[in-house]
């Protein structure tokens, strides 16, 4: 298993005999990481290679966590396929790892007439989307479902199939399972230009990287990226999403995903449960030139509150636990920009502005299947590496519930995160791990250990210096 950092890349320095990689992709957030575990299924050589030091480092780790159904997507789009066929695989990925999932289900909720009108016009859109479960709600019954809405809300378009789901958890899992199938994963390693040729040399500060095939998954770069092949298709505009997360006490207010009605004001701002027992109130949309300014403004914050506040009043008196920002990957399109160009043996994958968690896993098999059109011999299938994900989830058996486990190894008993209840024991075995955290934010993201109330006040000290242990 090959997981670097540092160092002079295989195939340079004092490798330089080393033949060519057959596929490298470039980004290893959600998107990239499950197409490199779509590709560890052959016998291919294949590198995975990110800028930043951990897997899901960009995007990926910052935006609501919903598996969407599709019901909404454009009728007949590249995403509306995707997202549904992705929706599918991923439910069915994450019960064989362990991701955890829940399906709350979506209520879509009309708080004047026009939405109210709105809403079988949705409906048709879900059917035309071969979503079928969809069905109007009125006040009555919408207040039953839902007792903590605020007043005024006329009726609602529930979507029953409507998931939440641990994003962390599902671009590890991808990348540890494509590392044990034997992917090369190089982080720190930023692809700065590409020599083009067979072998393509991709120029990175660790010495050039040479491969026959190419994968552009470099989200809200992907853009520069075409640009180092040729291409000036489309432009990448950084669409903000602010977010606030509530305590966890906020979550018995709410028991479905509160989805806006879109219209005329845009897309508006949801109420949804997390994985992690937290509630969530946002995003925002903000269009920016800025690719690194996942900052969270007050007026931002300010805006959501507001919104909130009506929607469901009693969460904007609960205490936030974090706000946070991520970037979509806007591209003036409604639709992904996902493009094949056999000649150069290169597919680019753009423009996966606000789905791409969902449609991670049939965004790969389409690449796949792409790069075997544009000459990639994949050769016969095998099975893949197994990969069982530590749960991060509270709708299930956590490790310090577990008498039987604490038994055999006290570590999982011994709690040093108090807030998320998370033991040594998980913080051990993340550092020991396949992909191990390069930083304190990515063992937050492995074991949730800093991410609750109190932000690592009290925690703080320990992990790190379990932390600094392990690095040795
Ligand atoms: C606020 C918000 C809410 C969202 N909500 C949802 C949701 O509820 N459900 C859902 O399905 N989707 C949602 N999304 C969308 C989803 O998060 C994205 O579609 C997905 O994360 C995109 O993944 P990616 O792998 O394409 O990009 P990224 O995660 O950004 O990964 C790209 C990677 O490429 C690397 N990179 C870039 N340039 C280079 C280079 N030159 N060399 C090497 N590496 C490079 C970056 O470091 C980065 O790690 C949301 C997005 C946002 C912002």
């Amino acid at each position: 298993m090959t997981v670097t950092r540092s160092g002079p890349l295989p195939g340079t320095g004092t490798d330089p005999g080393r033949p060519p990689y057959d596929v490298t992709v470039v980004g290893a957030g959600v998107v990239g990481c499950a197409v490199a575990r779509e590709l560890a299924r052959h016998r291919l050589k294949v590198a995975l290679v990110d800028a930043s030091g951990d897997v899901g480092d960009g995007t990926s780790k910052a935006n609501t966590a919903i598996l969407h159904t599709g019901f909404d997507a454009v009728p007949g789009s590249l995403e509306a396929r995707l997202v549904r066929d992705g929706q599918r695989r991923l439910l069915a990925y994450a019960v064989e790892t362990g991701i955890p999932v829940e399906t709350v289900g979506a209520l879509l909720v009309a708080w004047d007439e026009e939405q109210l009108a709105a809403l079988p016009k949705l409906a048709a859109k879900a059917e035309r989307n071969a979503y079928h479960e969809t069905r109007c709600v009125g006040a009555a019954e919408l207040k039953e479902l839902e007792p903590r809405l605020g007043p005024g809300a006329r009726g609602a378009l529930s979507v029953p199939g409507e998931a939440i789901v641990c994003p962390w958890t599902t671009t590890l899992a991808f990348a540890t399972q494509a590392v044990r199938s034997g992917v090369d994963l190089h982080l720190d390693c930023r692809v700065e230009k590409v020599r083009q040729g067979d072998p393509h040399r991709l120029v990175t500060p660790r010495g050039v990287l040479r491969t026959r095939h190419l994968v552009n998954a470099a989200g809200l770069h992907a853009d520069a990226l075409d640009a180092l092949l040729g291409h000036h298709d489309f432009t990448v505009t950084p669409r903000r999403g602010q977010l606030i997360v509530y305590d966890k006490f906020a979550r018995s207010l709410v028991r479905h995903i509160l989805l806006p009605v879109p219209g005329r004001l845009g897309k508006g701002v949801l109420v949804a449960p997390t994985v992690y027992g937290n509630v969530l109130l946002g995003p925002t949309a903000e269009d920016l030139d800025d690719k690194t300014a996942t900052g969270s403004t007050a007026e931002g914050l300010a805006s959501l509150r507001a919104q909130g506040r009506r929607i469901l009043p009693e969460l904007v008196e609960e205490e936030v636990t974090a706000v946070y920002a991520g970037l979509r990957a806007a591209t003036g399109q409604d639709d992904y920009r996902i493009t094949a160009h056999p000649g150069q043996r290169y597919v680019t994958v753009g423009g996966i502005r606000s789905t791409g968690l969902t449609a991670s896993l049939a965004i790969a098999a389409h690449v796949v299947g792409l790069l075997a059109d544009g000459g990639l011999e994949l050769g016969p299938e095998r099975a893949l590496a197994p990969v069982r994900m530590p749960n991060l989830g509270e709708a299930f058996p956590r490790p310090y519930e577990d008498a039987g486990l604490i038994a055999r190894d006290p570590a999982y008993g011994r709690l040093v995160c108090h807030c998320e209840r998370v033991s040594r024991g998980e913080i051990r075995d993340a550092l020991a791990s396949t992909i191990p955290p390069a930083t304190l934010d990515g063992l937050r993201r492995r074991t949730r250990a800093r991410g609750g109330r109190c932000q690592g006040f009290a925690c703080g000290a320990a992990v790190r210096a379990q932390f600094e242990e392990a690095q040795g």
